[in-house]
């Protein structure tokens, strides 16, 4: 069990820290058929479905596969999850959401 260290900043868990945070970020696409509405369907035409499958088979297997679904594991100490739930995708601010239910702070 050793030689596990933080994604983000590399620091050894397992020696400097009690408490390490396991990350999984899966990124699927969102053409689940559950989550498709006729309205969703009337807004698509059939030629964005033939350019997307035309897209897919000019695709490896594998970057296929990126495209539909990608799983993330990564292992994160204390502080680097703090940083982390502050801005789980770069470039973005999580309390610009208008459904965030954070702390309610401001600038
Ligand atoms: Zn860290």
């Amino acid at each position: 069990m050793d030689g596990i260290s933080c994604d983000r900043c590399s620091k050894s868990l397992l020696i400097d820290e009690e408490v390490r945070y396991q990350v999984k970020v899966v990124v699927q696409a969102a053409y689940d058929p559950m989550e498709i509405s006729t309205t969703d369907l009337e807004k698509t035409s059939p030629d964005s479905w033939k350019s997307l499958l035309k897209k897919l088979e000019n695709l490896s297997a594998e970057e296929a596969q990126d495209q539909v679904y990608r799983e993330i594991n990564f292992d994160l100490c204390p502080p680097c999850q703090k940083i982390y739930l502050t801005k789980p995708i770069p470039d973005t601010d999580v309390f610009g959401s208008s459904n965030s239910s954070g702390s309610g702070m401001s600038t």
